[in-house]
């Protein structure tokens, strides 16, 4: 057997918690261990049983560092399915630290980040979407993100892509023994059979593909944009949102120059906060860069607040930000209600279909609505506890995406009478991308790239 490196990292937080954890595992971790830990009974952690939990100190040599419990697992049964011992000690940074300073020094290197997550997925515990589950569950952003990673976690993917990959297995298997053995096998009338059975997998995998802008919605939150004309109150509204001081309020109309962004949230939901400069006419440069921009994030949007200022005449720079998020998904926000209304509820039903809220930034007004508003859209439309599967990551997206291409491809050769040899190259690539997702056929600087992204948190 190869001798695997002991690795070793602070496995909570770096906060000042109550209690701490360092992780220790490969083949090193008991007598590692064994350098540092003492039990009160001064025996050596060798001799300790797996799977039960003891009581001592950790030593640097001569010097007492902390009391802690310590929790030898013997491999398999470990989640890196190697042998592990964590060090459950007291938090606080400082100490953490000190204590796996001294398991370093007695034999086990600093893991890298997500390592241990690594080391499970290649010793077979975890397929890499649960590993890939593993690692959005712990920079999940919200309760929603939390739970569909828990989902992914239990394999509920891997087993929805087991069924599409036995199929198209299935069908390979059928062309090759007949092209293999023609006597005993006959393909008359087969080629219209598989295509029926071809559109309902590409069904299925579009259902997968088609939940990767919810699965996003729900990691990384509604990129929400504020659009409006200078001065009509956008910061104010953003305030009002972020409840503290945050954007620069002003006067002087065109001055929120720079696009700020800000995480909200609302009943469980992450807002992504993209305050834009004013769009308007202009021909200020510094001013046009923010319009240009603020172009390109109202394309990107999930959802836009346009501002209104109620107490002044609409204009043709309102009539513009009309024009831009004509098709899509946006909300009317009708501020400065606190003062003479001018502009009403009808005069903006003449420009556009868009819902319309009544505020007032300045005097927190309209906020409940507002929320009622998000709650409605977006929580209550599709982001349940229910049994839908998202797919919250690129990677698994472009394979999905490459699969159903593939099936496709086999329909074109189908639809071109073209001979059976034919599909078994497309079934295969289609196949092959499937087990990219669950990690079977990896390459490993793939692998590399995958768990070296949990370090940089995207
Ligand atoms: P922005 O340029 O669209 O970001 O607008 P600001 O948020 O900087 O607001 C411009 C001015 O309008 C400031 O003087 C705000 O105090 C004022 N303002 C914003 N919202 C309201 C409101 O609801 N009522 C009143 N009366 N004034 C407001």
């Amino acid at each position: 057997m190869i001798h695997t490196e002991t690795i070793a990292a602070i496995a909570t937080g770096m906060n000042t918690a109550g209690i701490g954890i360092i992780r220790i595992s490969g083949d090193d971790s008991f007598s590692v261990a064994a350098k540092v830990f003492r039990t009160s009974a001064k025996k050596p952690v060798q001799n300790l049983e797996s799977h039960k939990v003891y009581y001592g100190y950790i030593y640097d040599e001569d010097t007492m560092i902390d009391e802690v419990l310590l929790i030898p697992m013997k491999a398999p049964r470990s989640f890196t399915r190697e042998d592990t011992v964590e060090i459950d000690c007291h938090g606080g940074i400082l100490l953490m630290n000190r204590i796996l300073e001294v398991v370093l020094k007695n034999g086990a290197r600093a893991a890298d980040p997500g390592e241990f997550t690594k080391r499970a997925f290649l010793n077979g515990r975890i397929d890499l979407s649960e590993a890939e589950a593993v690692m959005d569950l712990i920079s999940s952003k919200n309760e929603y993100a939390m739970h569909n990673s828990l989902r992914q976690l239990t394999g509920s993917l891997r087993k929805e892509l087991d069924v599409c990959k036995d199929q198209i297995l299935y069908e390979i298997a059928r062309i090759e023994s007949a092209l293999d053995d023609p006597e005993h096998y006959d393909l008359t009338g087969y080629a219209l059979e598989l295509k029926g059975k071809l559109n309902v997998l590409i069904d299925r995998l579009n259902a997968l593909i088609d939940s990767y802008h919810d699965g996003q919605i729900i990691s990384e939150g509604i990129k929400t944009a504020i659009l409006g004309k200078p001065n009509v109150g956008k910061s104010s509204f953003l305030n009002m949102l972020l409840g503290k001081e945050r954007a620069i309020v002003t006067e002087i109309a065109g001055t929120t120059r720079d696009s700020l962004i800000e995480q909200i949230r609302i009943n469980g939901i992450s807002l992504h906060i993209i305050d834009t400069a004013g769009i308007h006419d202009t021909n200020d440069p510094v001013e046009s860069i923010g319009v240009e921009r603020s172009k390109k994030i109202a394309d990107e949007a999930d959802l836009i607040l346009m501002v209104i200022d109620a107490s002044v005449a609409l204009d043709a720079s309102d009539l513009s930000v009309f024009d831009l998020i004509k098709d899509k998904k946006a909300l009317i926000l009708l501020n400065k209600t606190d003062l003479t209304q001018v502009v009403h509820e009808d005069d903006i039903r003449k420009h556009t279909g868009q819902p319309v809220l009544q505020i007032s930034a300045k005097e927190g007004l309209g906020m409940e609505a507002f929320k009622d508003y998000i709650q409605k859209e977006f929580v209550n439309g599709f982001l349940t506890y229910n049994d839908e599967q998202f797919i919250t990551n690129e990677r698994q997206f472009q394979l999905l995406t490459d699969s159903v291409n593939s099936l496709r491809e086999v329909i074109n050769s189908i639809d071109n009478q073209m001979s059976e040899d034919f599909f078994t190259i497309d079934l295969t690539n289609a196949y092959d991308d499937l087990c990219l997702i669950t990690g079977e056929r990896v390459e490993e600087d793939v692998i590399n790239e995958i768990f070296a992204k949990f370090c940089t948190g995207k």
